[in-house]
Formats: C-alpha cells, structure tokens, sequence
C-alpha cells in the first residue's frame, strides 16, 4: 500500500457516491485519497425520469455535476473503464491507466434493448435519458389508441417504477382529457405485480392500477417486437405507443473482468465483498442472494446503503481494526399515485427468517417526502 491508501470507485451512481462521501466525511485527504470515474459527468435520482416524462421537469433541472466531487477533495475523472485487472490491481479507461489499494465497483446495470428483436426500431426505452422528452412529446399529443408498457426482462431497476409510470401517464391523459379513448396495457413476464415485494403488495399494486383501469397482463413474456405488435411466447398484442423496460445486463468489462457470468451480475454476501482482496461491488451490478429464488432489488436505497457499508469496511481495514459491517437490507421505494399522493414500500429483507414488505397508505406528505429525497441526495452528496 502506498502512503495513503488510494480507494478507486467505478461508477458515480448512488453506490458510488454514497460510499465516496461516507469515506470522505469520516477520512481526511491526508487519509485517504478518493477518485470516482464515470464516463458521464452528470448525477440524476431515478425516479426524475418519470417526472420528465409528465413534463414537470426537464433533464437540465434534474441533475447534479459529478465535478462538484471536487469540492470535497474527491478527485473526479471523466472517462470510460474498459478494463479491470484484478491480479494486478488497477483499471484502464480510454485514456488512463489507474492503480489502486482499495476498488468499489458501481457501474450500476446497463439497459440492452438490442436483446429483443424490433425493440430498438418499434418502441420506445422508459429507462433511457435520451427517449423521454420524446415519449413526453408523444403522449402530450396521443389522442386516441393504445399504450402498451412491457418489462422485457428480470431483474430490472426499480421494479414499482413501471407501475408508477403507468399511474403517472394515466394521470396525465386524465388531464388532457383524452384518458377514456387511451387503453393502458401493462405487459410483465412475472405472475405477479412485484414479486420482489411479495404476494400481499403486489395485490394491492394490482388493486392500485386495476382501480385506474391500467390492464395488468401477467406471464407475458416478451419474443419480439414487431410495428404496432407485441410477440410473446404464448401471444400477440397491438399497440400504438410502446414504452418498454428492456433487459438489464452488467457492463461489458465486468464480463471481460471474470467479475459475472453469462449476462449475470457480481455475487456478493452482506459485506460487499468479492472474491479478490479489497475489491468491493454494490449496487445494480452485483446479485445478492435474500431467499430462494430472490434477490436484492436493484433500487437506488440498496447500493446507497451497500456503498456505506463498504465505506466502513475500507474504513475499517485502513484503521487496522478488526470490525466488518453488513449491509442491513433495508429500504422503502415510493410509488406516486398520480393523484397528488404517494405511498411506500418498505422493506427489511434480513431481520427476520425472510423478508418482510409493506405498502403504507397513499398520501400528500409520501409525496413531499419524496421529492425530498431527491434534494437531500443531490446536496449532501454534490
Ligand atoms: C425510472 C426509474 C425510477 C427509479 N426509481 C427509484 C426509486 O424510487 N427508488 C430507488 O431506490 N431507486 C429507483 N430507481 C433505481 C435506481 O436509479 C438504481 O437502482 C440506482 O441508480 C442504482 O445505483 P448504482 O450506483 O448501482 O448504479 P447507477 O446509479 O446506475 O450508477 C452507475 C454509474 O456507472 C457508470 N458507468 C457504467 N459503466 C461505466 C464504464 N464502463 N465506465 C465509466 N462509467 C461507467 C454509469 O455512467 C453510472 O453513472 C429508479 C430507476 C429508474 C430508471
């Protein structure tokens, strides 16, 4: 180890920035040196996506600078990974060569709509920055017709974001008027709503959507996209405006790394931990196994709460102390109801023998609270 210990953090997403800034605020610069790479300079919670598709923000309003790290003398670099190399400690971008003591990965997931025939030429990605001024654009002018909104694989972020899109534009074609001429399908390849959230949550998500008349299609498992139809294993479906969530993979150097198998994800236990010394991964890219059959959703509460954990892990080592810190599993999503309110799911996924989940009741303070806790990530991390 060189004299200060020099962490390297792959990714500035909520992994990596909560763990940046939980380091930093514990270690001064003559403790540990900290640089965060991402190959975007830019920092934005999930969930203003859907706000932009409602049209009360815009991409330029919604985002934090990553070189705003500066300021706490966090040393930020903009630039692609393209290779991570684990015996020998240290990771190349298209234009540097960086060595380090400790390394957290937190390259979130990538969205790989190429992966469904058509999907890139019929229908639109929900999840991507560059699609939803356009899906804005579409439906501030849809008259008539039929939306369809389609999870094309498993595991994706967020997985009540969807439903809340889908509440959200049924909220804004009420507005407009049009809402009675506008069908709104929702296609999921699941048997349930969410099943990261159990049976007893998804029938109320159900009753949440049904109550707004969105028509939830479970087992729907997407083959194809062709103009205007949905192909799935056992049927077809037309639509006028298609909104998709396509599958997730894990970035390409991960693959090349060794760090994921096939189009899988990092497994880590509750320590974040991978199998070479004093590399960590948190977040969307890794798998963290809760039960049978269940994973760690992939959720901006969960790499953020994975980052810190890591921080006090390296904190830990860098003190020379014993102690290793656990990821709690704990968290709560928003769901806004597109009716001015918003409820919580909360979640505890290691307390007790297995997870537990529960849906609160919809109101305007969920909602305020909501909206602050995308003010409160973008200033205390930025
Ligand atoms: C519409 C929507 C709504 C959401 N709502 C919520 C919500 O209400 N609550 C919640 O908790 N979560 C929500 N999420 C999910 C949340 O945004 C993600 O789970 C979270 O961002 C994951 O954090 P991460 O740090 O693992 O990855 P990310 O935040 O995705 O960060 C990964 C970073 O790595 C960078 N990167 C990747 N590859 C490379 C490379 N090769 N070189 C350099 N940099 C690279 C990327 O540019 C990115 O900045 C939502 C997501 C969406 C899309």
């Amino acid at each position: 180890m060189t004299n200060i210990p020099h962490v390297l953090i792959l990714g500035g997403g909520f992994g990596g920035l909560s763990a940046a800034n939980e380091l930093r605020n514990s270690l001064p610069s003559s403790e540990v040196k900290i640089t965060v790479i991402d190959k975007k300079d830019w920092f934005m919670v999930g969930f203003a996506k859907l706000w932009i598709i409602n049209g009360t923000r815009t991409f330029e309003n919604s985002i934090g600078s990553l070189k705003e790290l500066e300021k706490k003398e966090i040393d930020f670099v903009q630039d692609e990974v393209t290779s991570i190399n684990l015996e020998d400690n240290n990771v190349e971008t298209k234009s540097q060569k960086f060595s380090f003591d400790f390394l957290i990965i937190s390259m979130g997931a990538v969205l790989a709509p190429q992966k469904i025939p058509g999907l890139e030429e019929n229908g639109f990605n929900l999840y991507d920055h560059n699609h939803l001024s356009k899906i804005h654009d579409k439906l501030q002018h849809i008259e008539s017709g039929k939306i369809a909104i389609s999870i094309m694989g498993m595991p994706y972020k967020c997985p009540p974001a969807p439903f809340e899109a889908s509440l959200l534009i049924d909220s804004m074609l009420r507005k407009r008027g049009v809402r009675n001429s506008v069908q709104i399908d929702f296609y999921s390849p699941a048997p349930i709503t969410l099943p990261a959230a159990g049976p007893e949550v998804s029938k109320q998500i159900l009753e949440l959507v049904n109550s707004e008349k969105i028509n939830f299609h479970n087992s729907s498992k997407i083959k194809s996209v062709e103009q205007n139809k949905l192909i799935f294993e056992n049927s077809e479906a037309d639509f006028d405006l298609l909104l998709a969530v396509p599958p997730h993979v894990a970035p390409k150097v991960i693959y090349d790394s060794g760090l994921a198998k096939d189009s899988g994800f990092i497994p880590i236990d509750r320590d974040c931990k991978t199998p070479f010394e004093n590399v960590f991964a948190v977040g969307d890219v890794t798998s963290l196994t809760v039960a049978e059959n269940m994973t760690v959703p992939k959720a901006g509460v969960f790499a953020e709460g994975e980052g810190v954990t890591v921080a006090k892990n390296i904190i830990s080592k860098i003190q020379a102390k014993e102690s290793s810190a656990l990821f709690d599993g704990k968290g709560g999503c928003f769901i806004e109801s597109g009716r001015d309110t918003a409820s919580l799911i909360e979640v505890d996924m290691f307390t007790n023998d297995k997870p537990s989940t529960n849906l609160t009741e919809s109101t305007s303070d969920n909602l305020s609270k909501k909206i602050e806790f995308e003010k409160e990530r973008l200033s205390k991390w930025l």
